[in-house]
């Protein structure tokens, strides 16, 4: 056993933290976590968890619209935002229970503080003024939203933190990005009734998707009413009357709103950690530099998750957690593997992907072929809906391999879920084609695409 306090401290009780640190301790070591705010972290207090309940309850608003093509009468339906956040947030609570339980029954210490730095084996609770000794360091302490503090008022937005907590639904919302969480909170506050608009400061959303889905997600969002003007900025805001504020974009535009919401990305927290000034290595966003085992230029400092900006995704922090309690205290050297790496957005309709877009596949490869097809789904026939779905596929035309999968309509991320399995595997092209359909479901036209696409230029 070593003179230090613990064989591993852990900053930081998020998705990474708390599966390394669970891991390690279940390994027979001593093990010590810090957490100054929730323990659960961004994705169970306030990021993917909290927003599917909010994903969920927006759907209603769609779904009671199309239940009438369906013989429903749906009438007088009303919305109770305050039952849905006290739901949402005693769920949020049961959670949080238990990650605390399962860390205490593996055997780590608690503790609700904020952690620093003082040296490389020295970690500083605040909370309780006191140091404690580690022989390693985990620093597992996420991402937080990022607002451009050079627009005047910028302060008069809020971010996802906040949102999870309004008091009341607004009625006219102003968000900013056109990433992952400007489009989830666009399309959740267009599902609950609001009227939205999205200003993207280029032209193409979601630009590190591919370009089918950018373009699919953008007219769907323009079907369901969400306002979008791309190619701006904001360039101040102003507060008025009461709740509402008035945005000013640099074109000119002027929007008025009792919401203003940033969702221009999130940056790593690691400022005042002390971690520069013991060496450990953080890039320009202030990410800590790890290697393939998650260590820092510090020997005995290592770092996972979204404080690494590597691919900033609940079930990665997850698994570099887990490689990282494998080598070090299992003595199971294992690196975690980023290839086809399933996503979603959970937009309305959502989308799922895994593997290459058609841009990327065809930088890397010499023959891309191309499948894919733009349909109504069934279920909107007798809805009226003229919501569409896309699946495609892109394959590499010398291997047969099906390099990339990408879907957006109803159920993409359940779908592709399963695909991603096949596609990590390896899967061809020839393999789908010799899957029977399942009929009748959306799914089966992943199976039935024959005709590769020609463009038509
Ligand atoms: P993203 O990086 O996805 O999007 C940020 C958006 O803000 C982009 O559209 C970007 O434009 C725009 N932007 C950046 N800087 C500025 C600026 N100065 N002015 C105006 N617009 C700006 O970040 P998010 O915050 O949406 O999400 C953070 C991360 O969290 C994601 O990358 C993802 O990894 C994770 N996440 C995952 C979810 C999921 O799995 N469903 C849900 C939510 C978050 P441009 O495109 O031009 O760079």
């Amino acid at each position: 056993m070593s003179d230090f306090d613990y064989d591993l401290f852990t900053i930081g009780a998020g998705s990474g933290g708390v599966r390394a640190s669970r891991l390690a301790a279940q390994y027979g070591a001593r093990v010590g976590v810090a957490e100054e705010y929730r323990v659960g972290g961004t994705c169970v207090i306030r990021g993917c968890v909290p927003k599917k309940f909010l994903v969920y309850a927006s759907e209603f608003g769609h779904a009671f619209d199309d239940a009438r093509g369906y013989g429903w009468s749906a009438e007088n339906v009303a919305f109770d935002w305050k039952t849905l956040i006290e739901n949402k947030d005693d769920e949020i609570d049961r959670l949080n229970g238990i990650y605390i339980r399962n860390l205490k029954n593996a055997g780590a210490d608690i503790f609700q503080s904020r952690a620093t730095l003082k040296d490389k084996h020295t970690v500083h609770l605040h909370a309780e003024n006191r140091d404690v000794t580690a022989e390693k360091i985990l620093v597992a302490v996420g991402g937080a939203p990022w607002t451009d503090e050079s627009v005047p008022g910028h302060d008069l937005g809020v971010t996802s933190n906040e949102a999870f907590h309004l008091k009341k639904l607004p009625k006219h919302v102003v968000v900013a990005g056109g990433g992952y969480i400007a489009i989830e909170f666009a399309c959740i506050f267009r599902g609950l009734g609001c009227d939205v608009c999205l200003v993207y400061r280029g032209e193409d959303i979601l630009r590190y998707f591919d370009t089918d889905v950018s373009v699919q997600v953008h007219s769907e969002l323009k079907r369901k009413g969400v306002r979008v003007i791309t190619q701006a900025v904001f360039d101040k805001i102003e507060p008025l009357d009461g709740d509402m504020k008035r945005v000013t974009l640099s074109n000119g535009v002027e929007l008025e709103a009792d919401l203003v919401f940033w969702g221009v990305g999130r940056k790593p927290v690691t400022d005042g950690l002390g971690l520069d000034d013991i060496g450990v290595e953080l890039d320009k966003n202030g990410a800590v530099v790890v290697d393939e085992y998650s260590r820092s230029s510090v020997d005995n400092i290592f770092a996972v998750g979204d404080v690494t900006n590597r691919v900033n995704l609940t079930p990665v922090a997850i698994r570099e957690g887990a490689a990282f309690a494998e080598t070090e205290f299992n003595d199971n050297p294992m690196k975690m593997d980023y290839r086809f790496i399933p996503k979603a957005v959970f937009s309305q309709p959502p989308v799922g992907t895994v593997g290459y877009a058609e841009h990327e596949a065809r930088a890397e490869f010499k023959n891309i072929d191309i499948y894919k097809t733009n349909f109504r789904p069934m279920k909107n026939m007798l809805t009226g809906s003229e919501e569409r779905m896309l699946m495609k596929l892109v394959v590499d035309g010398d291997t047969d391999r099906v390099l990339g999968c990408h879907i957006v309509g109803v159920d993409a991320p359940e779908m592709i879920q399963c695909i991603a399995i096949a596609v990590k595997a390896g899967v061809k092209k020839a393999d789908f084609d010799q899957t029977v359909a399942l009929h009748p479901t959306a799914a089966e036209e992943l199976v039935t695409l024959r005709e590769k696409f020609k463009p038509a230029f």
